[in-house]
């Protein structure tokens, strides 16, 4: 192969080099980016990715773009910010938030698989792009399409948060508002890459870009001193990000980067979007397709495609899969909030509500070292929020009018 990867079915194992496909026609099986680990293994060193620049870029080799690209947009490399003041309420130790909310430049991870899919799609000579989403997708893709110039097309549900439709527009992309579920809106973007030979990003070109997903992997671990945790929660939508870290630990295992150590994985939906948590609960291997109901829009898919492979990872890693209801999804908003000074969107909040469920039922343990993919910001997520948070009353500019204030609301004086 002239490339150091290429496209390989999982499940009948033919190589296919790299093209814009998805799927083994023969299995209808999706496809994966395999790369030449040997080839990497005691050439690629720490000390060279450390001396890089801070953004996803430094872990290259490991990563599906063309030989001699020279991406230079900053995406990724987020704080892993040890979150000790939630590890106290939560019952834990050693707690970490990998805080994907700060991702640049469209606040949430999915800046990091739209940086490599469209690396890819340069490559492929596509020159519109375009992505079927539930809001994060699009912003992503509008926003790293109009600095390519590239065109864009993004198709959403109609139902999505305003200001994920804005976070889109603003960028000159054609927002395409679809009365339907992501589902649907999956399967007419399917039609449409077929039809225009357009380059739609977790479509006809999934492959390379879920693996912008592994970086998240390769952060946390060199961000941990070059170590893996123990346990780590992820949110899951179509599920490939939590099979793509689970790739991204392996891979740095395979070209010794870090050493081999288990690490149990542990999936997290809305319960009103809850395929992959179900099945993985029931002991079943396909999710079962489910409608969705719930406040958590970009974890909104009933139909995952790499559903299978999420199941597969947590149970053969000895994690779960928990979710959760929407009052607890906007309780740890505000936790996450009230503790680390972290505002993320519903999806990061499921993370919270789970973690805390499966540190009640013992399957995290306080000693443990646990990472939470906190993936999303919470300024996208605005409306989930309203008539929950109680506001003074406007006051006159005059210190008195504020003294009447303190002494109407009970609040006590502190002076100094
Ligand atoms: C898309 C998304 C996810 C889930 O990613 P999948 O790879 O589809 O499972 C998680 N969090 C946020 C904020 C997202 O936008
Ligand atoms: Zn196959």
């Amino acid at each position: 192969m002239s490339e150091t990867y290429e496209l390989h079915c999982r499940q009948c194992g033919r190589q296919l080099g790299n093209a814009p496909v998805a799927m083994c026609d023969e299995c209808i099986a999706p496809l994966e980016v395999a790369f030449d680990l040997e080839g990497l293994r005691g050439r690629l060193t720490r000390e060279q990715i450390a001396a890089r620049p801070e953004n996803l870029w430094r872990y290259r080799e490991l990563l599906p773009i063309p030989e001699g690209a020279s991406p230079d947009l900053p995406v990724g490399f987020t704080p892993l910010l040890a979150a000790p003041r939630l590890a106290d309420q939560l019952g834990l130790k050693t707690l970490y938030v990998k805080n994907d909310a700060v991702c640049l430049p469209s606040l949430s991870f999915k800046d990091r698989v739209v940086a490599v899919a469209l690396e890819r799609a340069r490559a492929f000579g596509l020159r519109v792009v375009g992505c079927a989403s539930t809001g994060n997708l699009a912003n992503a893709v509008a926003a790293q399409a109009a600095r390519a110039g590239l065109e864009a097309w993004v198709f959403v549900p109609a139902a999505i948060e305003p200001t994920k439709l804005i976070a889109s527009a603003i960028y000159g992309a054609h927002v395409v508002p679809i009365s339907g579920s992501y589902d649907q809106v999956n399967r007419l973007c399917s039609l449409v890459a077929d039809q225009f030979r357009w380059g739609l990003v977790n479509v006809n070109l999934r492959p390379y870009y879920a693996e912008g997903s592994k970086t998240v992997g390769f952060e946390v671990a060199e961000q941990l001193g070059w170590r893996l945790p123990d346990n780590i929660v992820v949110p899951m939508a179509g599920g490939a990000l939590i099979g793509r870290i689970r790739k991204g630990f392996d891979e740095l295992v395979a070209v010794g980067l870090v050493e081999p150590k288990p690490v149990k994985f542990f999936g997290a939906q809305a319960s009103g979007c809850s395929p992959i948590s179900s099945a993985v609960k029931q002991g079943l291997k396909f999710p079962e397709p489910q409608k969705p109901s719930t406040i958590c829009h970009s974890l909104a898919i009933g139909n995952p495609a790499d559903g299978h492979q999420a199941v597969e990872v947590i149970r053969s890693s000895g994690g779960w899969a928990e979710d959760v209801s929407d009052e607890e999804i906007l309780a740890g908003m505000e936790l996450l909030a009230k503790t680390e000074g972290v505002f993320t969107e519903t999806a990061g909040a499921v993370v919270v509500g789970v973690a805390k469920k499966l540190i009640a039922q013992g399957r995290i343990r306080p000693e443990e070292t646990t990472v939470l993919a906190i993936t999303g910001n919470g300024l996208k997520t605005t409306e989930a929020l309203s008539g929950r948070l109680q506001f003074l009353p406007a006051v006159e500019p005059r210190l008195a009018a504020f003294e009447a204030l303190l002494a109407r609301v009970g609040v006590p004086l502190t002076t100094r």
